[in-house]
């Protein structure tokens, strides 16, 4: 998973794509996989560097502030399913290693600038975004006369001085593509199975990544599957830093809860544009405060025996589980699943009433399944 640049506090647009993924391997888990779920954090940057100069701090002191912020709000939003974070600065000789084994592959090559990836020495570059070899060049008009050709990519950027490492091709800073298959493939091997991140990251970034792992190992797939979360926008427009219309994710846990947060994202498929409102925000909080009430209703009922009324429960239960697991079954399709939740709480809340009360095996089977299916969208109410 391809984490945060670490120079800035995290926005909402972070929230949606790690929330998106921690459903989707908390779910995975849920049907019994071995999930090993490794997030990267970008803290060699220049970004970061530029941000650290002006605060007249180190880069990498600055990543670090950063860095626990993030985790700070990754708590705060019940993000729980990663077992570890990498920093790209940790991984320095492999990121060396792959930029050699690239050049000694015939596909890099260096210039006075730094070393670059030869694009058309990977013909099935732009086969994740579709995009065409014009376009692809187009795109990726970087201001640098020293490269062979406009869509070639960095892998080493050469500095004279400051925020850097000694290389084979001097003193500098490795590129952003080639840090993350650093750290995926010295931690996966050469194939492995998911790759998320935010569908801005599609190209040039994972489209880089591909021909990178691929040239390096020569085997295909480098991924098996890419799964990418829609855009996040705020009254019409994309939320960034460059527009002023960001929202930190901690400001927006001072009004909404991380359970609120979370059943809004999870009230979009992953793929899906998110657009962000109040109207849409308290729309959540709504939904969530009556799912709440229902199944405390039916919770603080006493059980009672009665065996027409527990095999009526026993059949939604037994429903609502099918219909849950169909749904994300289909591409985790988030929304869907938690209609059938939904649909459960209003069951539930009818069992409430003194003359549909259930007996006490029926009631925990019920409380067990609830449980067990709100805790993979993280909407568990306290
Ligand atoms: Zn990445």
């Amino acid at each position: 998973m391809c984490g945060p640049t670490v120079y800035d506090y995290v926005h909402l647009g972070h929230a949606r794509t790690y929330i998106a993924f921690d459903i989707i391997v908390r779910y995975l888990r849920f049907c019994g996989y071995t999930v090993n779920y490794v997030m990267n954090l970008t803290d060699v940057a220049d970004r970061i560097v530029e941000r650290a100069e002006e605060l007249r701090k180190a880069p990498l002191e600055l990543a670090s502030e950063y860095e626990k912020a993030f985790f700070e709000d990754m708590q705060a939003l019940d993000i729980d399913c990663v077992d570890r974070y990498e920093r790209a600065s940790d991984y320095i000789p492999q990121i060396v290693d792959q930029i050699s084994g690239l050049i000694a592959k015939g596909v890099a090559y260096e210039t006075n600038t730094g070393v670059y990836f030869e694009v058309k020495k990977y013909p099935k570059f732009g086969q994740l975004s579709g995009l065409s070899r014009e376009e692809l060049g187009l795109r990726r008009l970087e201001l640098c006369s020293s490269k062979k050709n406009p869509e070639d990519f960095s892998l080493w950027r050469k500095h004279e001085k400051g925020f850097g490492w000694d290389s084979p091709w001097g003193f500098g800073r490795p590129g952003w593509h080639v840090e993350d298959t650093a750290i995926s493939m010295s931690n996966f091997g050469d194939t492995y199975d998911l790759h998320g991140g935010a569908s801005e990251l599609m190209f040039p970034h994972h489209e880089a990544e591909i021909a990178q792992a691929e040239m390096l190992s020569g085997k295909a797939p480098f991924v098996r599957f890419w799964l990418h979360t829609g855009l996040l926008s705020i009254g019409g427009r994309k939320m960034s830093k460059s527009l002023g219309n960001v929202i930190r994710i901690r400001d927006s846990l001072k009004e909404y809860s991380a359970h609120e947060l979370r059943y809004f994202f999870g009230s979009f498929h992953y793929r899906e544009p998110v657009r962000i409102s109040d109207a849409g925000l308290e729309h959540a909080r709504k939904a969530l405060e009556s799912f709440s009430k229902n199944i405390k209703a039916f919770m603080e009922t006493p059980p009672k025996a009665n065996g027409r009324n527990s095999e009526k429960l026993e059949n939604i239960i037994r429903r609502t589980e099918i219909s849950f697991r169909h749904h994300m079954d289909n591409d985790f399709d988030t929304p869907n699943a938690l209609k059938a939740l939904t649909g459960l709480s209003t069951q539930l809340q009818r069992f409430a009433k003194s003359a549909f009360r259930v007996d006490e095996k029926s009631k925990e089977r019920a409380e067990t399944a609830l449980h067990t299916m709100s805790n993979v969208i993280g909407i568990l109410p306290d």
